[in-house]
């Protein structure tokens, strides 16, 4: 597991407003969860693996078709890469996709006895399985808070002024330093959901923004 960011030294102040900041997201949804349906960890890891570059929408929708008849790693394989294609064909790099999601059924199985692994050096080595998607993997499961940096956390948290990382790991080790610790399993969906809802790339709705009086951003787009 990898070693817990150290606490970042934050003046009183910020810090009282980045702890209220993730009251207020707890006051407004106390459970948040992933959009993306799944029903068990191999699932997961493919609905995970399916959606870089594409909407959960869209891969809701491929995944619900295809997870009745694929969701185990043997059936994923009997299915194999043609029949999974014909499955994703609507979702972004769904070729590289489809040959990844057959080879990590086969790992799985070789090498784990068909149990998908839920350790983060396992889920890692997996084939298209990087840094983001196990953590989001690991986070979801409950097994290790972990803030995967999409392109909505990214921007929230550069607004909001959480971050100014240039980078998504610098973005994330920002975040697991300064995210109060009750806060660090919830706070991956608060921000993409704050992202995906409110504080959109083009038109943020400032106006409409539960956490408008901690955003540091607010004035720039009124
Ligand atoms: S006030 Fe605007 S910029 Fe700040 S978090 Fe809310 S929507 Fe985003």
């Amino acid at each position: 597991m990898k070693k817990p960011a150290p606490r970042k030294r934050l003046s009183p102040k910020e810090k009282a407003r980045v702890a209220a900041l993730f009251e207020r997201f707890q006051t407004l949804s106390d459970d948040p969860r992933t959009e993306l349906h799944f029903h068990d960890p191999f699932t997961l890891v493919v609905a995970v693996a399916l959606s870089a570059q594409a909407t959960d929408v869209q891969v809701n929708k491929a995944t619900t078709k295809l997870f009745a008849v694929a969701d185990t790693p043997e059936k994923m394989l009997a299915l194999g890469e043609a029949g999974l294609t014909g499955y994703i064909n609507s979702i972004g790099l769904f070729r590289n996709k489809a040959r990844n999601v057959i080879a990590l059924s086969r790992l799985i199985l070789e090498k784990h006895g068909g149990r998908t692994p839920t350790r983060r050096e396992d889920l890692e080595a997996l084939p298209g399985v990087g840094r983001k998607t196990a953590s989001v993997v690991l986070n979801e499961l409950g097994i290790e808070p972990a803030i995967a940096v999409d392109t909505h956390v990214f921007r929230v948290a550069h607004r909001l002024k959480l971050s100014d990382g240039k980078t998504p790991d610098k973005v994330e080790q920002d975040l697991m330093a300064i995210v109060p610790a009750e806060a660090l399993t919830r706070a991956h969906h608060w921000l993409i959901l704050h992202g995906r809802y409110t504080c959109t790339a083009r038109k943020p709705k400032c106006g409409d923004c539960q956490v408008r009086d901690l955003c540091p951003s607010r004035e720039l787009f009124f």
